[in-house]
């Protein structure tokens, strides 16, 4: 069994910048993530775009954020755990907490962080029969690097953000990029939606409504897709790639059953520590709830410093904590 002072479930990027507050008062941390990598959102669904609105960066690439915090956490030597989900929690007798992965590993530790975003993240799939058997082989929910569909011919299906700016950024990368939405407005914002249509009219891709996919075609590896239209009726796309981008269903997955008070999927917290109702346990990020509260980077990493403080006295109840900056005392003086 392992332990550790904070034991962190969720290494996006709340939860990792707790482990450099949490370093500043000297307490230890542990990550678990059920994805394999540590980012989160920024790593998972967009880690080519730029972020615009973290203070004092005007600008920087999700997947660059996700690499600057963990060169600004290693001197705390945080561990991880990846590729697991976080299953079970357990109150022990010394008042600690036990939680147990989906494959078996056992962390200890007094506090418990919950930095879980949007909770287990699944693609919303479109109904298409086979297309389970497409995954990976030219089917993706996610794109996770733009230079994958380099010189490739792709069919991008939805009407939201994602679909838009997507088929935006892959006019410029891929050999032919089609855009299939099964209404004539879009979701997405105004601005995109103009690129859009500006890019079709150009001849630069070609934008289908009132359309979708249907079926998909391949021997091993996708071929084409199905597309049927309105008015035109069914026609068969070659196509290398289909990418379905109809945003992801939110799901907690076990942390609905920790015995924590959730509305609308996510923890209620006392903001003036970001505690949730079980003493110990604390909701940070994207995953908790209060009034007025933003889903923002900046709005989590605020969070965690404060919750830190917090986590330190619930740990060391007789100990006297003191408040230091990082310019006089640099990252190895704490
Ligand atoms: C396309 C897009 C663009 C965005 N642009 C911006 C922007 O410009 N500025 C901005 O501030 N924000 C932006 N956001 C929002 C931002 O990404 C989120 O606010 C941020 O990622 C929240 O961080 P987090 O650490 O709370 O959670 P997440 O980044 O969601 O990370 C949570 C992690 O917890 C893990 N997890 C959940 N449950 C478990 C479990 N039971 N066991 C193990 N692991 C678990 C997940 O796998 C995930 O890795 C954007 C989001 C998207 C989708």
């Amino acid at each position: 069994m392992k332990k550790t002072d904070i034991l962190i479930i969720g290494a996006g990027p709340c939860g990792l910048f707790t482990v450099f507050e949490a370093g500043l008062l000297k307490l230890k941390c542990h990550l678990v993530d059920s994805l394999p990598q540590a980012g989160g959102q920024c790593a998972e669904i967009y880690p080519k775009k730029s972020i615009y609105d973290i203070p004092g960066i005007p600008s920087i690439l999700a997947g660059d954020l996700v690499g600057n915090l963990m060169e600004q956490i290693a001197p705390f030597k945080p561990e991880f755990t990846l590729g697991e989900r976080a299953e079970k929690i357990e109150k022990l007798a010394d008042d600690s907490f036990l939680l147990t992965t989906n494959r078996g590993t056992k962390i200890n530790a007094p506090v418990i962080a919950i930095a879980g975003g949007l909770g287990c993240f699944e693609p919303r799939k479109p109904p298409i029969e086979n297309l389970v058997r497409f995954e990976d082989k030219g089917v993706e929910y996610i794109i996770k690097d733009p230079e994958f569909y380099r010189k490739k011919r792709v069919v991008i299906s939805g009407g939201g953000d994602s679909a838009l700016d997507w088929t935006i950024f892959l006019a410029d990368v891929a050999d032919e990029v089609m855009l299939v939405h099964r209404r004539q407005q879009f979701r997405g914002a105004l601005d995109s939606v103009e690129k859009v249509h500006q890019l079709a009219k150009d001849g630069r891709i070609n934008l289908l409504t009132d359309a979708q996919a249907v079926g998909l075609n391949g021997n091993g590896v996708l071929t084409d897709v199905i597309i049927r239209h309105k008015t035109k009726g069914e026609f068969v796309q070659p196509a290398d790639h289909f990418v379905p981008l109809f945003g992801l269903s939110p799901k907690l997955g076990p942390i609905a059953d920790w015995g924590l008070n959730i509305t609308k999927n996510a923890i209620e917290v006392n903001t003036l520590d970001y505690s949730t109702n079980v003493p110990g346990v604390y909701a940070i990020g994207d995953i908790n709830s209060y009034p007025g509260k933003l889903k923002l980077i900046l709005c989590g990493f605020h969070e965690a410093t404060i919750m830190v403080q917090s986590a330190f006295k619930h740990i060391y109840p007789e100990k006297k904590l003191s408040f230091k900056y990082t310019t006089v005392n640099g990252v190895e003086g704490f």
